[in-house]
């Protein structure tokens, strides 16, 4: 049974087609340029040849037809037609309160993607034109949605309320809902499996670390805090993003150098974080880690700022929950930057974490980084988000 998992940006769409009997990848590939001049198709078949497609996509309906023509294509293809497709994933970025689940995508689903426009102006639009695509392309195919704020929706009230007026809460929902729960979701089950956990008992801690950063906390599996707030700016500082701030930076900036509101928050998604920390060398930490072993000193502060604010949420996590069994490093900082993770680790000795220095080299994939005496297991482990959407899909439909 093949699972087609689609992850749709205002002018991208994202692909994976997905076989469930072995969770093998069929094929993966992205659509570049919807919309905008030189459209572009790039096709990864497993164990073929790469295809590229350079053809004009005026609409996402255009984008996904070329994607199935391509995962159907006698030459390239991987299947013989779209009968071989069971079902659509869809991410979906914002799902409000309405659900705390992912769910079979009906008009009422849709509506309630199309009511969190405001809430993910960014993405949900461009969600809903996706899933509105397939179902042009592909109709009675079951499509379904998988939220990434669901994994946050078990927070209590506690967590996710602001201190502002309660109003603004009971009138237009601003609260705490966080974002990458699909991965946080995943790599908490995955702690769970690798170290052995006991699901009924335990307390984890996830560091999602790419160019989007956050950290979670979850216990028995049910998130109890995450970093991210009413958008993916609030927590960690990230590669363009600030994160936590206090709000009267923004008025102060806007007064002295006349600045919109909409200006500010262009530089605090944008141009600020690593990127803006380290004087504009790059979001990339590779780029800014250069930059440090050459002795630059804002990259050296930006780095160990990073560093300082990942430590700071694991602590706090850790009283939240009254302790910790595990945490998990994801993403691409995660996954790859031993030397991140190990400073990161330098301020959770009061936890008895001990780093096993060698294994903490390795990447890419699962490996325990603690030695059998730490208290706390600390682990590399890759996401997989969009094998995360497949499995939920392929739940729903059974
Ligand atoms: P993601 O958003 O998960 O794809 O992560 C992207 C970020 O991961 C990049 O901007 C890099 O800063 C970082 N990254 C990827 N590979 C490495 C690596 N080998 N070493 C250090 N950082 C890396």
């Amino acid at each position: 049974m093949n699972i087609l998992v689609i992850n749709c940006g205002s002018s991208s769409l994202k692909y994976q087609l997905i076989d469930m009997e072995n969770e093998a990848v069929l094929a993966k590939g992205l659509c570049e340029r919807i919309g905008i001049d030189g459209s572009r198709l790039e096709h990864k078949p497993a164990g073929k040849d790469k295809f590229v497609l350079e053809e004009p996509m005026p609409d996402h309906k255009v984008a996904v037809q070329l994607v199935l023509d391509a995962l159907s294509d006698p030459e390239h293809g991987v299947i013989a037609s779209t009968d071989e497709i069971s079902a659509v994933g869809h991410r979906v970025v914002h799902g409000g309160q309405a659900y705390s689940d992912s769910v079979l995508i009906d008009e009422k689903v849709k509506d309630v993607i199309r009511e969190n426009f405001d809430l993910g102006p960014l993405h949900n639009p461009a969600n809903l034109i996706g899933i509105e695509a397939c179902e042009q392309v592909m109709p009675g195919k079951p499509q379904a949605a998988v939220f990434d704020t669901a994994f946050g929706q078990s927070m209590p009230e506690k967590a996710y309320m602001y201190a502002i007026p309660y109003e603004y809460y009971a009138k237009y929902g601003v609260r705490r809902y966080g974002f990458h729960g699909t991965s946080h979701s995943f790599v908490s089950r995955e702690a769970i499996r690798f170290a052995n956990l006991d699901p009924n008992n335990c307390k984890i801690i996830v560091c999602h670390l790419g160019n989007g950063a956050s950290v979670s906390a979850s216990i028995n599996g049910k998130c109890v805090d995450t970093s991210m707030g009413l958008t993916p700016l609030e927590g960690l500082i990230m590669g363009t993003r600030s994160g936590d701030l206090d709000p009267a930076v923004i008025q102060y900036i806007c007064n002295k150098e006349g600045k919109t509101l909409d200006e500010i928050f262009n530089i605090l998604n944008k141009k600020s974080g690593i990127l803006g920390l380290s004087g504009g060398i790059s979001s990339d930490f590779r780029d800014v880690q250069k930059a440090q072993n050459e002795g630059n000193h804002e990259a050296q502060v930006a780095i160990d700022a990073y560093v300082y604010r990942v430590a700071k949420y694991i602590g706090a996590y850790t009283a939240a929950m009254n302790g910790v069994d595990a945490i998990a490093f994801t993403a691409g900082v995660g996954e790859n930057d031993g030397v991140i993770r190990g400073e990161i680790c330098k301020y959770l000795t009061y936890l008895g974490v001990v780093i096993d220095a060698e294994a903490n080299k390795g990447r890419g994939e699962n490996i325990m980084i603690s030695t059998p005496e730490s208290k706390v297991k600390v682990m590399v482990l890759p996401t997989n988000e969009e094998l995360a959407i497949a499995r939920e899909t392929l739940a729903l439909i059974g």
